[in-house]
């Protein structure tokens, strides 16, 4: 049973995957090893079984406490801005949610920390995790904007909440050479930019215009 859940089938079944990934190819990702994941994580999973049948819809869906699953093109456009650059190691996610961003990504890189304010979320996206049997990723309750300094400096940071302005923070704990991947902006107009941390200066590049719940202070 437990396999046959994880496998899907009718709206969740391979077919209806590989239509998913065939339009992220359309929309201009390349990345074999990100489409393959896309293709493998089971999105139906981390939504309500009620929304199950619009799991491979390229689209975010409610996973409760006002915060949503990241739609599977940007979390693919995400992950392949990160990898682009060379491979990473060691990398934070800022904001779990339901865990959806964590499962693509883990398997790509050595490891994987990260950090949610909403305890119940985090506490989900641990059993799914542990369900798939991901096992290079710590979890952390607390405010992502500080970073985790103790697991740093990272290779690669992913946000997944819009902050108003780049955090400072974040871009003390990348490596030289390492990636913050955020998107800036109030709700309506944001922008989804990469920063490379040089030796002497940090890089910006705007790659797309994004939608994204907003980055908050604090825990709950
Ligand atoms: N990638 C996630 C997307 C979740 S939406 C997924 O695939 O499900 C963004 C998440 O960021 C929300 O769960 C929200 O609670 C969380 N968040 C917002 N501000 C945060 C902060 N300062 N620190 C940690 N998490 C934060």
């Amino acid at each position: 049973m437990a396999d046959l859940r994880l496998e899907g089938i009718g709206m969740t079944s391979a077919r209806t995957r590989d239509r998913l990934v065939q339009r992220l190819r359309d929309q201009g990702i390349t990345n074999a090893a990100v489409l393959e994941r896309i293709r493998n994580v089971p999105r139906h999973i981390f939504v309500d079984e009620a929304l199950g049948s619009r799991a491979y819809e390229d689209t975010a869906l409610p996973i409760g406490f006002g915060q949503t699953i990241s739609q599977p093109y940007i979390v693919a456009r995400m992950t392949e801005a990160l990898l682009e650059a060379g491979p990473a190691d060691n990398v934070l996610e800022v904001g779990t949610g339901c865990g959806y961003q964590t499962a693509v990504l883990a398997p790509l890189v050595q490891r994987v920390s990260t950090i949610e304010r909403i305890e119940p979320l985090l506490t989900r996206a641990r059993e799914r995790l542990k369900e798939l049997g991901i096992r290079n990723v710590r979890f952390r309750h607390g405010d992502g904007a500080l970073g985790w300094k103790t697991q740093g400096p990272f290779d690669g940071i992913l946000v997944a909440a819009a902050p108003l302005a780049v955090p400072e923070t974040l871009l003390k704990q990348l490596k030289v050479g390492g990636r913050l991947i955020v998107p800036i902006g109030p709700e309506g107009d944001q922008q989804l930019v990469r920063f490379t941390r040089r030796e002497q200066r940090i890089e910006r590049e705007a790659l797309a215009s994004v939608a994204f719940v907003p980055l908050l202070g604090g825990t709950s």
